[in-house]
């Protein structure tokens, strides 16, 4: 990989997308685009479905495996490949000149690959060859430059993969990327950000689906330490890191919560708290232009999350609720945060606000009309402003 001097970036689903293809493509290189400004300087264009990757100065050692990482992590990218563009003229000799020094290199950073195949395309047809010659002839002088090679086009060690174009193009690996569909094009949620294992991963994943992301994190000073805010915001920065600039709205949760206490019996604590949340997200959600809240919910997972707590939820909007872990296993989210990068930060022991207040017996079950009856003395109107108003927000690139 030292010796590549570019990287090839393939699309994924937007392919698929018909009409909306080009505003999808758009997306995607913003994305890509704000991914590597900070890494370093390169040119990144389209052309023939594919995305170009160009360090714009004199490559250092680290720009194109730096870059790499960076583009892995934008969603509607399926796979990208760090490439050599042969310096040498797109002729027959040129081409294989250019594979017999690709696979030295490739040699000796791999000591141990005994066998190959090559694949190649003929991206332009004023080549002589077609792709089978191509393929065959590229194969042959790199076994003879290369005995300790041999061919096998089932399970080979490496594929040579050979491409031309203007100049020739060899690479040998296609590293897996993130996927999903570029960042906006599904609209903007708002995701209620703790800072558990799960909520990122929520985040994370609604972003894969091409959501926009903007965050909201109820903060209980000084029942909930500063370090538990900049856990929170941890977890934020690392989210932004694939879904593009991300503002985090941190709610003063302090004096509503107080409320919540006096006024809530015991028992309903933790669904009412929940219910006061989910309004508060709301109207931030409406100020902010989201379509949706987004949650880090799994049914059945603790005594808010039964069926019958989330219809609870549920009634304090008329905004969709997407819990994209509703349905999995605590140890398929962990895989996934650990993936992500979210996990270690997720596991540090700061409490969070529900763990402070939590009544030692929460209702699981509670019914609709015992939640509003549980809130008859809250004067809920008035509880949201404050949630709404009583804000910090954190802009997170
Ligand atoms: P998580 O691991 O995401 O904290 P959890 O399994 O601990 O989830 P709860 O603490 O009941 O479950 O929270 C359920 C969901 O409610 C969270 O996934 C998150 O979306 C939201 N939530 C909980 N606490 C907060 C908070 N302090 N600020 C913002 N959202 C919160
Ligand atoms: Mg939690």
């Amino acid at each position: 990989m030292t010796s590549a001097n570019l990287i090839l970036a393939r699309m994924g689903e937007i392919t698929l997308k018909g009409l909306n293809r080009g505003k999808f493509e758009s997306r995607l290189m913003k994305t890509l685009r704000r991914n590597l400004h900070p890494v370093g300087n390169y040119e990144v264009f389209q052309s023939q479905s594919r995305i170009w990757i160009k360090p714009k100065d004199e490559p250092s050692r680290e720009a194109i495996p730096q870059a790499i990482e960076a583009a892995r992590m934008v969603f509607g990218l399926v796979s990208v490949s760090p490439a050599v563009s042969s310096l040498q003229p797109a002729d027959t000799a040129g081409l294989l000149t250019g594979a017999v020094a690709f696979v030295r290199d490739y040699l000796q950073q791999h000591p141990a690959a005994r066998t190959f195949k090559v694949e190649a395309k003929r991206g332009d047809k004023r080549f002589p060859w077609a792709s089978p010659q191509i393929c065959a002839a590229c194969g042959e002088a790199v076994l003879e430059a290369c005995p300790t090679l041999q061919v096998d086009v089932h399970q080979p060690d490496f594929t040579l993969f050979v491409e031309i174009r203007e100049s020739i193009l060899y690479y040998s690996e296609k590293l897996p990327a993130a996927k999903g569909l570029p960042i906006g094009s599904s609209g903007k949620g708002m995701l209620l950000l703790s800072g558990g294992i799960d909520s990122p991963v929520a985040g994370y994943m609604m972003a894969s689906r091409g959501m926009e992301i903007e965050a909201v994190y109820f903060h209980t000073f000084p029942y909930t330490s500063d370090r538990a805010k900049e856990k929170v915001i941890t977890l934020a920065q690392r989210l932004s890191d694939y879904c593009g600039r991300l503002f985090l709205h941190v709610v003063d949760f302090t004096d509503i919560q107080m409320e919540l206490r006096r006024q809530v019996p015991e028992d309903m604590m933790t669904v009412v708290m929940r219910r006061v949340m989910f309004r508060i997200a709301e109207g931030l959600a409406r100020q902010y232009g989201c379509q949706a809240l987004i949650t880090g919910e799994s049914v059945g997972q603790v005594a808010s999350q039964t069926t019958e707590a989330l219809v609870c939820t549920d009634a304090v909007t008329s905004m969709p609720v997407f819990r994209p872990l509703i349905g999995t296993d605590k140890d398929a989210t962990i895989e996934l945060a650990r993936r992500i990068g979210t996990f270690e930060t997720s596991i540090l022991p700061y409490e969070d606000c529900c763990t402070v207040f939590v009544a030692k017996h929460p209702k699981t079950r509670p019914s609709l009309t015992q939640a509003e009856e549980a809130e008859a003395k809250l004067e809920l109107d008035a509880l949201t402003r404050e949630g709404v108003s009583k804000v910090e927000t954190f802009r997170l690139v």
